[in-house]
């Protein structure tokens, strides 16, 4: 092993910068060349890449965003265009290959372990939706950010004695309305694992009301029907002025969490160890508070579980 390569693939997550960085940094430790492949899969099939040497990941283990850019790439799910990538791999000499991304981007790198390069998974990804690992890079500063958001909107709710329907992102998993509502103390939790009833929600927003409560946060998993829709119905049902917050991409933005960084340093180094010692076709993780790697086809093949404990929890609490 001589070169290895590294890209940034599907939505961004902070934290992929630290882990580009450690790569890189790790990579040349080990006297690799390391190439920095810009745009994913679309910059690896258009030979967009550099080489990057320590001072060009100077400066960014506390950037959001990622410095190789990330896309989506439609060419690539094709045969002909996974071959146009396989021959810049082969042009530039890259012998491993370390994919930064969500669930999509593994599909691909385990296509091109299955061609022969050498490749290695890291979960880069807010939405927490991959079964095999406990958090995945970004998730933690995307919880913290939404989380800044609850404080502000409760401040004002208060004043205004409302209710605030707040809806994050996720796409079909809970887990950022699950942490943030337990977190930020929600009276109620919509997630698309668990089902809910309108009538439940309101009627907990009457009985804190009831109690003397200034306000109440609606944590609403997005993909569960229309925040709007439903910051209205709760209004009409409950004559509780009820205002809706769709928190969007500010959630994929921000200077990642020290967490994030740790997390991210950690797999982007053991990447390069799993690529010297031969190893392909990996995923990184992290359970029980330890780093780990398995096959990325078992990794993409696990269904993800959803906390009930969490869940039950964050519902006696805000009781
Ligand atoms: P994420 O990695 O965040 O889940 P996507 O699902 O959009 O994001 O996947 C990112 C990219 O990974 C896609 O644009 C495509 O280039 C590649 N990809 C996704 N699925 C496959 C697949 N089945 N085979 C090969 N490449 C894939």
């Amino acid at each position: 092993m001589k070169t290895i390569g590294v890209l940034t693939s599907g939505g961004d997550a902070p934290g992929m910068n630290a882990a580009i960085r450690a790569v890189v940094r790790a990579g040349i430790y080990n006297n690799l060349k390391v190439i920095g492949i810009e745009r994913g899969y679309d910059g690896l099939i258009n030979g967009k890449i550099k080489e990057m040497d320590l001072s060009s990941v100077a400066d960014i283990i506390h950037r959001g965003g990622t410095i190789l850019k990330t896309a989506r790439c439609e060419e690539f799910k094709t045969e002909e265009g996974r071959k146009k990538a396989l021959n810049v791999l082969n042009v530039f000499g890259i012998d491993g290959l370390v994919v930064i991304g969500g669930d999509g981007s593994f599909m691909g790198a385990q296509k091109l372990s299955q061609s022969g390069i050498q490749t290695i998974g890291i979960p880069g990804t807010i939405d927490n939706d991959l079964g095999y690992t406990d958090y995945t890079i970004g998730f933690d500063t995307a919880i913290n950010t939404v989380l800044e958001s609850i404080s502000k909107l409760r401040d004002t709710s208060t004043s205004h004695g409302r209710a605030n329907v707040i809806e994050v992102m996720g796409r079909h998993c809970g887990d950022i309305a699950l942490y943030t509502g337990l977190a930020g103390g929600a009276e109620s939790i919509i997630v698309p694992e668990v089902d809910f009833e309108t009538g439940d929600v309101c009627e907990k927003l009457i009985r804190g009301k009831t109690r003397g409560k200034l306000h109440s946060i609606i944590m609403l998993a997005e993909g569960i029907g229309n925040a709007f829709e439903l910051g209205k119905e709760i209004e009409g049902k409950t004559g509780i002025e009820t205002k809706v917050t769709v928190l969007g991409h500010i959630q994929r933005g921000g200077n990642p969490t020290a967490f994030d960084r740790v997390f991210a340093s950690k797999m982007g180094a053991r990447a390069v160890e799993l690529l010297l010692d031969g190893k392909s076709g990996r995923a990184l993780g992290i359970h029980n508070n330890k780093i780990i790697d398995i096959d990325i086809h078992e990794a993409l093949s696990k269904k993800k579980r959803f906390d009930e404990d969490m869940y039950r929890l964050a519902k006696i609490l805000s009781i």
